[in-house]
């Protein structure tokens, strides 16, 4: 059993799936949520997959056990206080993630490694004016997070050498393949996609086409494995159009960054992809 206590702040998409890597590696977790609901459906999420991999042969009986009870679900902040590496995966919001890191610098010992899930908010700015920020970087997984195997590692301007060579261990130790990056609007592959999204969006937009035509054409003829429109879907319409708005933000409005109105009705109605059942398609047939 690995010595290091993780905590993983947000049980939604994001939080539940690293809560199963952590795990699956042999970290005790204690995987905390705002609300009781989503954390029931952590659970059953985290149980699930154990069980899968139970069938598929890949663990006994025993060591699903194990690895499920090496998994605590709380509400609580307070609660982390042991936790040697805590994990922040909340929506994409500045100042929320303020608040809790304020509150972590707070509760958890001067030496742990507090690392943000941001998928473009400047590791700086979140750090800033808070106690010891050396200890705090961005720790940036993909979806979904026990799939894919990158980590984006990233320093900002107060992070210290020592913890972004533990940060980078910690993902090796997690099984997972970091790239160290610098701290800029997006980091590498959300800056990349941007115009990926955007652009799908102005050509159903412009009724050049559907978003399942769209989604075909890039897979069949573009080898991609999802289109545009399904990956939406499971990232989230308000976390993918968060995550442009901070870009186009912090890139002072550059309009190749540009968010799209399509996304932002969406959001306003509450159409957010999978996680609601319905986003560009009806996850409720
Ligand atoms: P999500 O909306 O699915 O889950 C966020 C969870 O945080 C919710 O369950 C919510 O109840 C909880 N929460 C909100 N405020 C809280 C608080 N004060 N204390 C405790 N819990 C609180 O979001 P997500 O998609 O998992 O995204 C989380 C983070 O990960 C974001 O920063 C996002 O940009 C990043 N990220 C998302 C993806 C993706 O594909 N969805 C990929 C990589 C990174």
């Amino acid at each position: 059993m690995a010595t290091e206590q993780v905590g993983v702040i947000g049980a939604g998409t994001m939080g539940a799936g690293i809560a199963l890597v952590c795990t699956r590696n042999e970290y005790p977790v204690m995987l905390l949520d705002a609300n009781q609901a989503v954390l029931d459906k952590a659970r059953s999420y985290i149980e699930a997959a154990l069980e899968k991999d139970v069938q598929k042969g890949k663990i006994s009986e025993q060591q699903k056990e194990e690895s499920y009870q090496r998994v605590r679900f709380v509400s609580d902040m307070q609660e982390l206080a042991s936790c040697t590496i805590v994990i922040e995966a909340v929506p994409e919001r500045l100042e929320l993630k303020k608040s809790i890191f304020s509150s972590l610098t707070e509760i958890c010992a001067s030496d742990a490694l507090l690392l943000t899930n941001t998928s473009s908010i400047s590791i700086t700015e979140i750090a800033g004016g808070l106690l010891n920020p050396e200890r705090i970087l961005g720790f940036h997984f993909f979806n979904p997070a026990p799939v894919m195997p990158l980590i984006e590692v990233i320093h900002g301007k107060k992070s210290s050498q020592e913890n972004v060579e533990k940060a980078y261990q910690f993902a090796c130790d997690l099984g997972k393949i970091p790239v160290l990056v610098a701290d800029t609007p997006g980091f590498i592959v959300n800056r990349i996609a941007r115009p990926y999204y955007n652009e799908a969006l102005r050509i159903m937009g412009d009724r050049v086409a559907q978003p399942e035509q769209i989604d075909e054409i890039m897979k069949r003829a573009g080898g991609f494995k999802m289109g545009p429109f399904e990956l939406q879907d499971l990232i989230g319409i308000d976390i993918n159009f968060a995550t442009t708005e901070s870009v186009y933000s912090n890139f002072f409005h550059e309009g190749r960054f540009k968010p799209s109105r399509i996304q932002q009705r969406m959001v306003q109605a509450g159409n957010l992809g999978r996680k609601t059942g319905e986003g560009f398609y009806d996850y409720n047939k």
